[in-house]
């Protein structure tokens, strides 16, 4: 079979909720994807920030297939001699006393929700069902009702409501607007991304992430971070609320968590947070099981022994600078910390964001628009100094032959 058998085997028996770069991928290593006639790419995508540590890194295999041979599902109906293990490491990793361990990024934000707001009713006092939480314009946070409840963007929640009730969305990077809104009493915690990724890596002022956690603690509110894209180094930091020294009440981990192996995800808090939530009152089968646990902490050894953070923000350096001094007249800006960055193209020659990507990938270099004229650029962070500078010309090249 080729490429475009195998599209099409999608498009006639998979639901039609993405649209897909038109190539069919069979492996991965380290900064680099193939497909199945056997062309190299580099990957710009990293599974939206989850492959961070690289594609089928050898230390985090081993750990998933070693317990995957040993034990793969307890459910938390019983103990494993793996999830105090991973508990005590990520928590110590992060620095706070509880972690409830989950699958998607999407269920962590739910957790992460459903903490706000039992927090709010038992220990803020605020009056049953009242609980609000502030939002921002331009968020993405998941895919589920809830989630889609507090979208901005009509692609995510138009035609699924009625939605889920309780949330305030206000305009993002914008303290005067987040000061109005937390006048209201009744809420309990303002879930924020440090950097809105999919809204095109949109990166808010200098300031803008330590003003908002002052203002939550001045009125007792939950700041709650979800650093399910921007965590882990991506943006050369630990996380993406580090450049700030804000320590999130709430943190919000996904797709990194697992070097993109399975889906991990956890959230984070302290005793006095976390511990609202009693047994039977939230869960999963599969959250926290004993492949999960040696996965996630598999993963965040690697970040440490090399030094991913660090590399993320040096080589994030270079990658902007590489392109401003590139100037090209179709490219209107370009933003990003670490290696979370993004271009915004002006359409020329009825040449868009989408025809740069699919020349891109024709050059060989995988990335995705976002939001039509946005292209976001996050490669694994184990990607070498080297290996940018070549994919940099890819970019560059695939600009000109496409927008002149
Ligand atoms: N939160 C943020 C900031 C994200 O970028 C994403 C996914 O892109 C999610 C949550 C949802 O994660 P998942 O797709 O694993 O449910």
């Amino acid at each position: 079979m080729i490429s475009q058998d195998y599209i099409q085997l999608e498009d006639k028996y998979g639901a039609h909720n993405y649209h897909p770069l038109p190539v069919v991928l069979n492996k991965g290593e380290g900064a680099f994807v193939w497909d199945v006639e056997g062309k190299k790419y580099f990957d710009f995508l990293s599974a939206y920030s989850a492959v961070n540590q690289g594609h089928c890194h050898p230390k985090i295999i081993d750990a998933l297939v070693e317990q995957a041979k040993t034990l793969t599902l307890t459910s938390r109906a019983f103990y494993s001699d793996k999830l105090g293990p991973y508990e005590k490491y990520i928590t110590e990793f992060f620095g706070y006393d509880k972690v409830l361990p989950m699958n998607s990024g999407a269920e962590a934000d739910e957790t992460a929700v459903k903490i706000a707001r039992r927090w709010g009713y038992d220990v803020k006092g605020v009056a049953e069902n009242q609980a609000k939480i502030i939002v921002c314009e331009g968020n993405f946070h998941g895919r589920t009702i809830t989630l889609v409840s507090m979208s901005s963007d009509p692609d995510s929640y138009k035609g699924f409501g009625p939605y889920t009730p309780g949330f305030e969305v206000v305009p993002y990077n914008d303290i005067p607007a987040l000061e109005k809104a937390l006048e209201d009493e009744n809420v309990v915690g303002f879930l924020v991304e440090p950097i809105q990724g999919e809204a095109g890596v949109y990166v808010p002022d200098e300031g803008y992430l330590k003003k908002s956690y002052d203002l939550c603690k001045s009125k007792n509110v939950l700041f709650i971070a979800d650093e399910v894209q921007t965590g882990i180094a991506r943006t050369g930091k630990l996380l993406a609320c580090d450049h700030e020294n804000v320590r999130p009440d709430v943190l919000i981990l996904g797709k990194a968590l697992s070097g993109g192996v399975i889906p991990i995800s956890a959230v984070l808090a302290d005793d006095d947070i976390m511990l609202v939530i009693k047994p039977g009152e939230h869960g999963s089968t599969f959250g926290g099981n004993p492949v999960a646990a040696k996965v996630a902490t598999a993963a965040l050894e690697v970040v440490v022994e090399e030094n991913l953070a660090e590399k993320a923000e040096e080589l994030g350096k270079i990658f902007r600078k590489a392109l401003e001094d590139f100037n090209h007249p179709m490219v209107e800006k370009i933003r990003g910390k670490g290696l979370l960055n993004a271009i915004i193209v002006k359409p020329a020659n009825g040449k868009e964001a989408w025809d740069v990507c699919v020349r891109m990938a024709e050059n060989g270099l995988l990335a995705k628009p976002t939001h039509q004229h946005k292209i976001r650029f996050a490669p694994p962070l184990v990607i070498t100094e080297e290996e940018l500078l070549e994919a940099i010309e890819i970019i560059k090249k695939s600009i000109v032959e496409v927008l002149g």
